[in-house]
């Protein structure tokens, strides 16, 4: 099998030494491999995606000498491809449209009732009040809706998985708490911990989650690497993954890159830009001395 990893970053800000980091820890996985190392621009959020940091992305990788096959995936041209994929969840029954915004999310977690609301890869966990109104009704029978939030009924999903080894995923680098190895989970944990996850907001026909699990799978990518920051999200891909038939690859979650305070390096960081470093003199070298490599 030949080793395909990428590095897939959103052009809505400059990267920064983080993002040096994530594609210099693929490409030199991919070269001692003797794999391939691809880019892929994940565009989806239009409203804060621009061509001129797109134009950036490459202008910076290539000074750090990272070379990638063309053309290119962009997440944008591939619209028809997640509306499909939603299209295949929700005749299945799984996916429900959800009206709330986040003050109703955030009135019902924090219920009385509900103790304190719990937090999830996405942030607060979706207390399930659109599932609880769409209850017994088939909404298969029509198309599903395309200006509006759809959610995947995760219990629901999960039953439809009988295959409890379904639900693991084997880890080379390591999560937040040290896990490596492999990570297995079970429904219960996906219900409580991450709960009923956007899979399609109003404003794009998609999320991160539905897009990086097909993505990944049409680029035959069978090595992720990417911070630890979304070692939590990689219980949902996988279960993507098996309600949409794709493989699961391996997955090496890496460190974080921090600043002075120990606060990980955010997109709106500039001052740890690599044009930033570029414009004062730095050489991809001294880069790569900068984050460890
Ligand atoms: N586009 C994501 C980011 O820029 C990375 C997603 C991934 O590697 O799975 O943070």
């Amino acid at each position: 099998m030949t080793f395909v990893t990428r590095f897939a970053p959103s052009p809505t800000g400059p990267l920064h030494l983080g993002h040096a980091y994530s594609a210099m820890i693929a490409s030199d996985m991919a070269r001692s491999e003797h794999g391939r190392f691809l880019l892929r621009i994940e565009d989806i959020d239009r409203s804060r995606s621009r061509p001129h940091w797109e134009d950036q992305i490459y202008d910076d990788l290539n000074w750090l000498g990272l070379i990638w096959p063309e053309p290119v995936l962009r997440q944008s041209d591939r619209l028809s491809i997640y509306d499909r994929a939603l299209e295949r969840l929700w005749m299945k029954g799984l996916l429900y449209p959800c009206l709330c915004n986040r003050k109703d999310i955030a009135a019902a977690a924090s219920a009385p009732q509900e103790g304190a609301p719990l937090l999830g890869p996405d942030g607060i966990i979706y207390p399930g009040t659109c599932r609880k109104i769409n209850q017994g009704t088939d909404l298969s029978q029509n198309p599903h809706p395309r200006d509006q939030v759809l959610r995947l009924d995760v219990a629901m999903a999960c039953r439809t998985i009988l295959d409890p080894a379904k639900f693991q995923f084997l880890e080379l680098g390591s999560g937040p708490g040290g896990e490596t190895g492999t990570i297995a989970f079970t429904p219960d944990e996906l219900e409580t911990s991450v709960g009923d996850i956007v899979l399609a907001r109003r404003d794009m026909g998609t999320s991160y989650h539905l897009s990086v699990v097909l993505d990944d799978a049409a680029q035959g990518i069978t090595h992720v690497v990417r911070g630890q920051d979304l070692f939590e999200a990689t219980r949902i891909h996988v279960l993507l993954q098996v309600l949409l038939d794709l493989p699961t690859p391996a997955y090496y979650h890496h460190d974080l890159i921090r600043d002075d305070a120990g606060k990980r390096l955010a997109k709106r960081d500039d001052a740890r830009a690599i044009a930033k470093y570029r414009a004062d003199g730095a050489s991809p070298a001294d880069i790569r001395h900068m984050v460890g490599l």
